[in-house]
């Protein structure tokens, strides 16, 4: 027996089992209901959501014997027909490899003739994108004034590419990404269907990986099958898909928030015995703390629940910066012959991000005293914090008396700085000041710097 896929198995059949787009099949359904269907649609969104599907039941929903109706029957000889890809008035064309203007061409001497068996001859152009722009125009003369019969429905990943032409003509419907909640509880009505054992935690990591795309989500869940069987440990999710467990994640970002450079080493050490992939560990940060930035900001679909108590002190702008880094030093690593030390180079910096601010003062005081032409500058109560760059050379909140003390220590970082001289310190806000207290280090500004042009005095 083969096996079948589960995203083919369980490709959904009525609008009602299309995952997470119910702003657009209860649409598509009120306009059959009364009798509103348009000559043309444009369904456009990232990849596995829903789009093709969608087209599909649209085109039994209008087709259908017992209808037009809210639903297809999928049952009766049209429905059947078009299921089985034997109607001919029901025509799916792929944008991709039937891009000319004499595909076009072709089509618009069909679409003239009547329908054979079906209520309307359905055109269902996928990757619409993909056709050429004379294509386009030669489609353009059908959308203008397309016969009674005739139903286009359009699928795209790039609505982008579209001429405007063509979407003045036609009925737009955004997918949206599935929500993870969503797909997690898709993925588990697969799995108790099929006596698929698997924990809640498991689920939600794979609908997190895929990103919003239910059909990527499947796909990760039949690899799971294939190597675990019906019974799937959260270890062979970790091992599959390359996913670190989540107190790696944590732990490196308590040991960041607190500064704790003992800790470091050891886990460090741990992550190297344990031999882990550099580049996952920073996608997986990234991948944290980009929720923990959702969840600072309020946004609903954040899972709070997963809040640790490290992260939670990190403020927004401090998680921005965070993100950016992990981005930064996930590029560098995949350059780098040597990621492992790459990467613990980086981690080092990340961890000591409070103190290079202070070897930032020094530097700022010694540029303030040696060369006269950059005038310090005044306080800027409220500007946004994000694209800082150096710190200012007097920032009026610091109150702490002359950090030059501490400096010794910092001498490793030094060899990064001298780019930043040249960026003559701009006007600080206050609230820069309080974010740098935590994290916003001169060291790693100096690469994020260019949003910020320099004062030349
Ligand atoms: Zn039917």
């Amino acid at each position: 027996m083969t096996y079948t896929v589960l995203a083919r198995r369980w490709r959904p059949t009525k609008f009602g089992d299309v995952v997470g787009q119910e702003h657009i099949t209860v649409t598509l359904q009120n306009a059959i209901t009364s009798g509103r269907v348009a000559h043309a649609y444009i369904l456009t969104g990232p990849r596995g959501i829903g789009k093709t599907s969608t087209a599909r039941i649209l085109a039994r929903a209008v087709n259908c014997l017992k209808g037009p109706a809210a639903e297809p029957c999928n049952e009766c000889e049209i429905c059947r027909q078009i299921i089985e890809e034997r109607n001919l008035d029901v025509v799916e064309i792929d944008g991709a490899s039937n891009n000319s203007v004499d595909d076009i061409r072709k089509l618009r001497e069909t679409v003239r003739l009547s329908p054979i068996s079906a209520k309307r001859k359905v055109y269902i152009i996928d990757e619409v994108h993909m056709l050429t722009v004379s294509a386009f125009n030669a489609l353009l003369k059908t959308l203008e004034e397309p016969p009674e019969h005739v139903l286009f429905i359009f699928a795209t990943t790039e609505i982008h590419k579209v001429p405007f032409t063509i979407l003045s003509r036609v009925q737009r419907f955004d997918f949206h990404r599935i929500r993870p909640d969503i797909m997690a509880a898709h993925l588990r009505k697969i799995c108790e269907h099929d006596k698929i054992k698997i924990p809640d935690e498991a689920l939600d990591i794979i609908s997190r990986r895929a990103e919003g795309s239910l059909r990527d989500a499947e796909g990760l869940l039949d690899q799971l099958i294939a190597y675990s069987g019906t019974d799937i440990p959260l270890e062979a999710v970790h091992e599959v898909l390359g996913i670190l467990p989540r107190e790696i994640i944590e732990r490196t970002t308590e040991i960041i928030v607190h500064h704790d450079y003992a800790g470091a080493l050891t886990h460090l050490s741990e992550l190297s015995d344990a031999g882990i992939d550099y580049g996952e560990l920073l996608r997986s940060l990234e991948h944290f703390w980009m929720e923990q930035l959702f969840a600072r900001v309020g946004d609903a679909s954040a899972d709070k629940e997963e809040d640790s108590s490290a992260a939670e002190q990190l403020s927004p702008e401090d998680l921005l910066r965070l993100i950016k880094l992990a981005s930064e030093t996930d590029s560098e690593i995949r350059r780098s012959p040597n990621p492992r030390m790459r990467f613990e180079v980086a981690f080092l910096r990340w961890v000591s991000l409070d103190r290079s601010v202070k070897i930032a003062d020094i530097l700022a005081k010694l540029r303030g005293a040696g060369t006269s032409s950059t005038a310090p500058p005044p306080p800027k109560p409220s500007t946004p914090v994000v694209s800082t760059t150096a710190p200012p050379p007097e920032s009026p909140q610091k109150a702490e008396p002359p950090e030059e003390a501490k400096s010794p220590p910092m001498k490793t970082a030094t060899p990064e700085k001298p780019p930043s001289k040249e960026k003559s310190p701009s006007q600080k806000p206050g609230d820069i000041d309080m974010f740098n207290e935590k994290f916003g280090g001169e060291i790693l500004e100096v690469k994020d710097t260019p949003k910020t042009s320099p004062k030349k005095g």
